[in-house]
């Protein structure tokens, strides 16, 4: 069965490009629509068990404008790859587990997703990509990455 929904999880890093790549060729293979999505972690996240309360009012600006600036990235990367904005997802959260969620929300039946092997073998499937293969619940294409080193 061809799929219907392809979703591309971007981090906005170089090696998007290699991503969306896959991810476009394997949804005009099957005539299906393609989505983006990058996730923003929020510094709670970001900082572990550093108490953040303080400086809360400039935390929260601080995580909208990341957002805003990401949402801008992320319709400018999508554009160029025939993605209309409104299927261009900037969301605030834990990537590996926004990313299933979304997949479900839209009912996508491929997610594509980005692996390195920057740390060796022991590692080559990322820590991302390898979070978002645990319990989820459609086909998932990992997408070894280049570095130009
Ligand atoms: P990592 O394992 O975190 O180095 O990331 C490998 C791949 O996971 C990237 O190429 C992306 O496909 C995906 N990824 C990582 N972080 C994010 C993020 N914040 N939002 C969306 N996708 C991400």
């Amino acid at each position: 069965m061809a799929y219907k929904h392809v979703l591309a999880a971007v981090d906005l890093s170089e090696e998007s490009a290699q991503v969306l790549d896959k991810a476009r060729a394997q949804a005009d293979q099957a005539g299906a629509k393609l989505s983006v999505v990058s996730v923003v972690k929020p510094l709670t996240q970001v900082y572990g068990g550093i108490d953040v309360a303080p400086l809360a009012g400039s935390a929260v600006s601080f995580e909208e404008q990341a957002i805003e600036q990401a949402e801008k990235q992320l319709r400018e990367l999508a554009a160029r790859y025939g993605v209309a904005a409104e299927d261009a997802h900037a969301i605030l959260g834990a990537p590996a587990h926004d990313i299933r969620e979304l997949a479900g929300q839209l009912g996508v039946d491929l997610i594509v997703i980005g692996t390195h092997g920057r740390h060796g073998l022991g590692l080559l499937l990322g820590s991302t990509a390898s979070a978002v293969l645990h319990g989820v619940e459609r086909d998932v294409l990992a997408v070894r990455v280049h570095f130009d080193d």
